[in-house]
């Protein structure tokens, strides 16, 4: 049984004169232990496909179809208390600003032990210990000392180990990481990157990240759901992804990195820009922006063309696909 399974999950956002929508007909699913990326420009709809999936949409944000499970569970139908017993501690989340997560006020070992003594009655010299031993097994190098420290006298690397730390108390089946690097130096970056994979296969902690940035989730994650306005686009392994990118959009996202780049030359950007929820274009919404649109993109919505474990959303991959099909079925026939 899959861990996490999304199903034609559609999100909106009311607004005064129609609701919104920011999430189309979403579906995918995560198995235990897996560590999946969600990669697109600002705006995609990432981070509101986390925030629906953790049930912390803000206000005007609803479900407006769709299911989302976890186990045997659909979240969909749990009440807030049953929430307060999987948010945190079966499904954790890792936000980009530390600070947030964070309470100013309460030292690193208070909000551990609190966070230890939620969940198992024991005693505070027990917790503390415990808390010590997650610093350590996050690498932070003197942990007694940061046990008695508070947020701000931390550095953003170190802040983002006790995250992870605190996370990692409460054993979660899932880990939803929202661009948890983007602030911190390359250096910092790759140091975090490496403890949250590696932190993920010695627990056996699923992860679903979020990131713009493909040359992050190339270092972390196995498999990619490409976003863009709302859509999942593409999906498959992610190094398959990084090396023969189908979609065109996902194609211009890879152009976009900066060692794809000559020497001295500018960024290969992709034209335009991700449309807001308010003008998403009718069609295939990445029409206005694709180099390879056909007269039919304007109006027609492609449906997924599936080859092998990937799947992407395009006319013309389907036609060429279904070409370069047509016509080794026919060799084989000659021969
Ligand atoms: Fe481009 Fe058309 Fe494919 Fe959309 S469906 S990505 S517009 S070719």
């Amino acid at each position: 049984m899959s861990l996490l399974s999304v199903g034609h999950l559609s999100v909106r956002f009311k607004q005064h004169h129609q609701d919104l929508t920011a999430l189309f007909d979403i579906s995918f699913s995560i198995q235990p232990g897996e560590r999946v990326a969600v990669v697109g420009e600002s705006g995609a709809g990432k981070s509101v496909l986390g925030y629906a999936i953790a049930n912390l949409l803000p206000e005007q944000g609803y479900i407006a179809c769709g299911s989302v499970r976890f186990g045997d569970q659909e979240l969909r139908s749990l009440s807030r208390r049953e929430w307060r017993k999987i948010r945190g501690h079966r499904i954790a989340m890792i936000f980009q600003d530390m600070m947030m997560s964070l309470n100013p006020v309460l030292t690193i070992g208070d909000q551990m032990v609190e966070a230890i003594r939620s969940h198992s009655k024991i005693s505070f010299h027990q917790a503390r210990q415990q808390a010590i031993d997650t610093l350590h097994q996050v690498r932070i190098r003197t942990p007694e000392q940061c046990f008695y420290q508070y947020p701000h006298q931390l550095s953003g690397g170190m802040r983002q180990r006790v995250i992870i730390a605190i996370v990692l108390l409460l054993k979660p089946e899932l880990i939803i990481a929202d661009e948890p690097t983007t602030a911190l130096d390359v250096t910092l970056q790759a140091e975090i990157l490496h403890l949250l994979k590696e932190i993920c296969e010695q627990h056996q902690v699923a992860l679903l990240f979020i990131s713009h940035d493909f040359g992050v989730i190339s270092r972390i994650c196995e498999r990619t759901l490409v976003m863009y306005a709302g859509k999942i686009v593409e999906q498959g392994p992610t190094l398959g992804i990084i090396n023969d990118p189908q979609h065109p959009y996902t194609q211009g996202l890879i152009n976009a990195l900066p060692q794809m780049a000559l020497p001295g030359q500018p960024l290969n950007q992709i034209s335009g820009n991700m449309p807001s929820l308010t003008a998403r274009p009718s069609g295939c919404a990445f029409h206005p922006r694709c180099p390879y649109a056909l007269p039919e993109c304007r109006y027609l919505t492609p449906d997924f063309f599936y080859t092998g474990v990937s799947a992407t959303a395009c006319f013309v991959v389907e036609r060429i696909q279904t070409v370069n099909a047509d016509s080794e079925v026919d060799h084989g026939t000659d021969i």
